[in-house]
């Protein structure tokens, strides 16, 4: 696939200067207007795969604003699969433009329940012909990281901290894979007490490596997964009113708040060089209503 250009972006503020930091965001969201930041690097090898594999369909999973599904159904269309996607929840008598946007694109949407879904395997099983290929909720997988793993070779070396939202972790886990061993690779959950996604990360992970320095934090959810109080939606208008720097409400908006906030907690030792990934995301952030945000 023709992805465009990617381009750090040097972040020019003052809270940056008593400790003489460096901090460049990595512009994966600008990669493809529709599968972007880091669902791309994620379904590379699964697609791959299923083509090699002889594979027609591809099957996944996501809620009604997943970026996975949107990038899933275009990837797919690219590569000329099939697709279908299971989406969480009723069908909605008045979709969202995620959904809308996935079936445009031709993705098949079976709706079920959150009862059924949370067993997405056995979900797979039932509906499943012999010509379709699995992939997890998010991209979760071997494979996902793999791909994500590849993030870091559009980066130069020399950061000491590479900092990333985190919600299933495998690109968390490829990003710990790629970093050399003088970086710190910093997750960001952004959802409110997921503590199993370290072991997540770590089963992504082989078992006698040693990797990097890595670490998670979980207290910049603001409530939640999907919730997105005033305060956020307020930091994420003057993150961008300031460094032009357009955020997402799930995931990218939790993390960037997160990095001022270690700066100021003095977690980075002075000269540090942060690298923030910006992973996309930004069409989730038409779940929201108009005007709420300066840049929709
Ligand atoms: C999916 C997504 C993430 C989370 O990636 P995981 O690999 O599931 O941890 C982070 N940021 C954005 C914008 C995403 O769309």
């Amino acid at each position: 696939m023709q992805l465009n250009r990617i381009h750090t972006q040097t972040i020019n503020a003052i809270w940056l200067q008593p400790d003489n930091l460096l901090l460049d965001v990595l512009r994966l969201d600008e990669i493809h207007p529709v599968i972007s930041g880091n669902k791309w690097f994620k379904l590379k090898y699964y697609l791959q795969q299923a083509i090699q594999t002889g594979k027609t369909t591809i099957a996944t999973f996501g809620g009604p604003y997943s970026n996975h599904i949107i990038a899933a159904a275009f990837a797919c269309k690219q590569a000329g699969l099939n697709c279908v996607g299971f989406i969480r929840g009723e069908k909605p008598s008045d979709p969202s433009g995620t959904l809308l946007m996935a079936a445009a694109a031709g993705m098949e949407l079976i709706f079920v329940s959150r009862e059924e879904y949370k067993n997405r395997q056995q979900l797979f099983t039932t509906y499943a012909e012999p010509a379709w290929y699995f992939i997890d909720e998010g991209g979760y997988g071997s494979l996902g990281a793999k791909g994500a793993s590849e993030i870091l070779s559009y980066a130069k070396p020399n950061y000491t901290h590479i900092i990333a939202s985190t919600g299933t972790g495998t690109m968390l886990a490829g990003l710990i894979m790629a970093a050399q061993m003088h970086q710190q690779v910093i997750g960001i959950s952004s959802m409110k007490g997921n503590l199993s996604v370290n072991n997540a990360v770590q089963n992504l992970l082989e078992p006698h490596v040693e990797y990097p320095p890595h670490t998670l934090f979980h207290d910049y959810h603001f409530g939640g997964y999907a919730k997105h109080p005033a305060p956020l939606i307020a930091f994420i208008n003057e993150a961008y009113r300031q460094f032009n720097l357009p955020l997402d409400i799930v995931y990218t908006g939790k993390l960037f708040f997160a990095v001022i906030d270690l700066i100021n907690k003095n977690f980075f030792a002075a000269g540090s060089k942060l690298l923030m990934i910006h992973s996309g995301g930004l069409q989730g952030n038409n779940s929201l209503q108009k005007n709420q945000l300066s840049f929709l």
